[in-house]
């Protein structure tokens, strides 16, 4: 197990060790958002030169490093976008209501998006935002239920933001329920769906893997496998066919209900089956493109996409993620056989503790760098990957010197204490 692995399993308390992961989880979030938005919308299609990211993240970790004319460079402090801004909203709301709560957390979103409208913010969204001001607007659900004919949005919105959602839920029932439940409020079509419930249940997998031993891939594979083949999770007893459901573009609107009558309205859409099995399908092909360790970021763009659809850019996360946890468990550094382009960033060009130290590995900024380097997408791939990576390896992981580096940094950790308290206050630990 490499250096940094064996880091984790060291003298910390259980309390501490999970504030720490509640810790990396947001602020993997954070970082993947702020550096991968530096290179979205230019590579559609493509992949990013490895090199070009890790120079960015080299400077971030540096910022003493000068210019090639020996001038100090000025801090840039890298923005956020809408990827961070929902997810800030969605854990605000889930500890201000202590649960989800539908109304409030759509108004929320939509006036966050009207506070500050320049977070990049897709245009599909914003046509859901402006509906639920409309006095006219009852049914939270309905603005996203009604885009696209009726089929709803297979974008990635819903997951990007979900993080929140696995350091609140306890089980594995409320988790997929409230995934679900909270991305049906902008994304209404099983893809959009049922991206988010997999993005969740990978965070939620590895917040609570054990570090004292080797990291799971298989486990995590399973896991995600299992929630993909029930999905939509429905409570036990719930009948099927409670809600009027939308199965063709002209079908009834609906109205807000319980989860039980969502699912409904999930099963019975027109793209239900094809959504579940494609996802399945991509589950085998992702576990093979990461039992081989001489993957290239182009075979994983055309296998599993990185663009805005949740079925590609969750898939692209959820492997740079599972790829960075699966070297953790390797023997030893990667030989100089290995490819060049999948090569670990070295930590003396990452840093781990803000000071580089030559041949030691970074999981985040491995983990951020290979999202990035998928291309498409490049702000929300990074975003989740970091989130799934920082949930394991916590923010002892993150360099201090990126703390005024990424904007709100003190709210991720700010966020991520006050969820992690309200779970000590339901389940003390000694
Ligand atoms: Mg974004």
């Amino acid at each position: 197990m490499l250096k940094f692995a064996k880091r984790l399993s060291g003298s910390r308390t259980m309390g501490s060790e999970l504030q720490d992961r509640f810790r990396g989880c947001m602020l993997g979030g954070l970082a993947g958002d702020c550096l991968g938005a530096r290179f979205e919308g230019a590579y559609w299609g493509k992949v990013v030169d490895r090199d070009a990211v890790a120079r960015l993240v080299s400077e971030m970790t540096n910022p003493e490093a000068k210019s090639a004319a020996g001038r100090s460079k000025a801090l840039v402090v890298r923005r956020y976008t809408d990827d961070t801004s929902m997810a800030f909203t969605l854990a605000r709301s889930l500890l201000e209501n202590d649960g989800y709560r539908e109304r409030y957390l759509a108004k929320s979103f939509a006036n966050d998006y009207k506070r500050e409208p320049g977070r990049g913010y897709g245009g599909s969204v914003i046509v859901v935002f402006m509906k639920l001001f409309e006095d006219s607007c009852r049914d939270c659900y309905k603005p996203a239920h009604d885009q696209f004919d009726g089929s709803g949005s297979y974008g990635n919105g819903a997951a990007m933001r979900v993080a929140p959602v696995a350091l609140f839920c306890d089980d594995e029932q409320e988790l997929e329920r409230v995934a679900m439940e909270q991305a049906m409020l902008t994304h209404a079509n099983p893809d959009g769906v049922c991206g988010a419930v997999l993005q969740a249940t990978a965070v939620h997998h590895c917040l609570h893997a054990d570090r004292g031993k080797p990291f799971d891939v298989a486990a995590c594979l399973q896991r995600l496998r299992d929630a993909v083949e029930r999905f939509p999770r429905q409570p036990a007893g719930a009948a099927a066919g409670s809600r009027t459901a939308s199965t063709t573009a002209t079908a009834s609107p609906i109205t807000c209900g319980g989860s039980d009558s969502l699912a409904t309205f999930l099963t019975q859409h027109s793209d239900y089956r094809a959504t579940v099995d494609k996802y399945l399908k991509k589950l085998d092909t992702l576990s093979v493109l990461l039992a081989n360790p001489h993957t290239n970021q182009q075979e994983v763009m055309v296998e599993l996409g990185n663009g805005i659809a949740a079925s590609e850019a969750v898939f692209a996360a959820i492997f740079s993620a599972l790829r960075t946890l699966r070297m953790l468990n390797e023997p030893a550094q990667p030989s100089a056989e290995q490819p060049a382009d999948q090569k670990p960033v070295p930590e003396g060009a990452a840093g781990k503790e803000g000071k580089p130290s030559a041949g030691e590995f970074s999981a985040m900024t491995e983990t951020i760098v290979h999202a990035i380097s998928l291309g498409g997408d490049t702000d929300t791939i990074a975003c989740m990957a970091g989130g799934i990576v920082g949930a394991y390896c916590g923010a002892g992981g993150i360099s201090p010197s990126w703390k005024p580096v990424l904007e709100s940094y003190a709210t991720a950790v700010s966020l991520a204490d006050k969820l992690c308290a309200r779970r000590h206050k339901l389940h003390p630990q000694p």
